[in-house]
């Protein structure tokens, strides 16, 4: 929209000089607009998701502010809160490039590893921690970090520390800094508790809102199936089995449906994995990992576990259940399409959600086709007796090994679904062999992670 550059927001030489090493050019909006507000001294409010520039917008004024001040560092003056190691880890690595010409020491501390070379590192002293809320109360808690000389604070991923149970961690850990101080909440949608707990520790902030308003859904073909809640798994299966599909990610509004739709999959024989915030770091991690790998080619993911993630190929994404947000419509569809690769996004829609299905068509301002899958659903029994409960068509299992996890071989020598009715039928509780005569390369030790 206009040609503001880097140099018009305040930035000083040192950081201009980092940004053309790291080859940026102009700032993305999120950055033109907060930048100069934040050397100000304002506190923020960003609706934003990764991809936007954020780290850049809070770590350049960040910087720069604490070149020119005072500072104590066994006593860091700026803390950064994460809710992942990976987004932690990224954003420390962001701002040693951009303060590169500074003597500004940074450290980053998070989980799952030693806390004795984090220790140490805070001993010598450090101007700015990047944490995840867990380990970082930990320290604070044994005297390793002492929080009160924060004059800056960011929490970045709003959503996604409270939906992963972090809120008394981090309202802990903000307790612990100075009520004097610049305060940043970055967030990529905004349920109540977001907006609650902004209001608790921003002052009069800046809002500056980037979500993404219409989609560029040019390259994603939208598809709608009005289907019973009885009937969505069926439907699932049936458009997973579909010839085009070769890696999808499923969404579903709760942890639990979450669950639920991953261990249904893999009774189906598909190598299907869930993610979402109740799930370890380490867990959430391996699912991710066998599903760029391929050993799974199915992730069952909560709005909020998925984000952030970034792996090129996903094929299909599916809708089981709308989202509350409609916007979250658009970042869940997202996830296919990438890097100008075309893909298909389902949403399996019940009578219930039409209301939803409205206002995701005010938003992207388009009516996706609505199509038949010409299958004969079947009324699954009580979950007491999973035998058997399909039928419509027979034996369309996908050529994946009914072991669990790994065992998702998509071997193209799987009979992938006789014909319209050709979808999961006969559920049995685990498909045994189900034809993994697969070429597939990836999974061949299938059910060797079975509980
Ligand atoms: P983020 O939203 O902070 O995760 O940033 C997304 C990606 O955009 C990162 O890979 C950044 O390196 C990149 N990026 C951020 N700001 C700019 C910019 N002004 N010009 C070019 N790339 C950028």
């Amino acid at each position: 929209m206009t040609e503001t550059t880097f140099a018009h927001l305040d930035l000083d030489e040192r950081i201009l000089r980092a940004l053309t090493d790291v080859g940026y050019e102009k700032p993305t909006p999120i950055q033109e607009q907060s930048i100069p507000k934040l050397l100000e001294g304002r506190d923020l409010l960003g609706i934003a998701q990764t991809g936007t520039g954020k780290t850049a917008a809070f770590s350049l004024p960040l910087l720069q502010l604490l070149a020119d001040s005072q500072r104590k560092p066994k006593h860091p003056s700026a803390l950064i809160l994460a809710p992942t190691r990976e987004l932690a880890i990224q954003i420390f690595d962001e701002l040693k490039l951009f303060g590169k010409n500074m003597r500004i020491r940074s450290s980053c501390i998070f989980g799952g590893v030693g806390a004795n070379p984090q220790i140490k590192l805070l001993r010598e002293g450090v101007d700015i921690v990047v944490a995840t809320p867990g380990r970082l109360l930990d320290l604070a808690n044994q005297k390793h970090i002492v929080l009160d000389n924060v004059s800056m604070l960011v929490l970045d991923e709003a959503d996604r520390l409270l939906d992963m149970g972090f809120i008394r961690d981090v309202k802990k850990i903000v307790n612990m800094t100075p009520r004097r101080r610049q305060s940043l909440l970055f967030s990529a949608t905004m349920p109540k508790e977001v907006v609650q707990f902004a209001k608790e520790i921003l002052r009069d902030p800046l809002r500056v809102d980037v979500s993404p308003k219409q989609v560029t859904v040019s390259k994603i073909e939208q598809r709608v199936v009005m289907v019973n809640n009885l009937h969505k798994q069926q439907a699932l299966e049936h458009i997973l089995h579909g010839e085009t599909v070769t890696r999808a990610i499923v969404f579903t509004r709760t942890k639990h449906g979450a669950n639920k739709v991953a261990k249904k999959l893999m009774q189906a024989g598909i190598g299907a994995d869930a993610i979402h915030g109740n799930k370890s770091q380490n867990a959430r991690q391996r699912a991710l990992a066998s599903f760029k790998k391929g050993e799974i080619w199915v992730l069952v993911a909560t709005d909020i576990a998925a984000r952030g993630i970034d792996i090129d190929g996903v094929s299909h994404v599916v809708n089981q259940e709308l989202p509350h947000e409609p916007e979250s419509y658009v970042h869940r569809i997202g996830r296919t399409g990438r890097a100008g690769a075309s893909g298909v996004a389902w949403s399996l829609v019940d009578p219930s959600e039409r209301s939803r299905l409205r206002a995701i068509e005010r938003l992207i301002k388009f009516e996706p086709e609505q199509v038949d899958l010409g299958i004969k659903y079947v009324t699954p029994e009580a979950p007491a007796g999973g035998e058997s409960r399909g039928g419509s068509g027979g034996g369309g299992n996908r050529g994946n090994a009914g072991g669990r996890r790994g065992g998702g071989n998509r071997g193209g020598g799987g009979n992938r679904g006789g014909g319209s009715g050709g979808n999961s039928g006969g559920r049995s509780r685990r498909r045994s062999g189900g034809g993994n005569s697969g070429s597939g390369n990836t999974g061949g030790n299938s059910g060797n992670r079975a509980a």
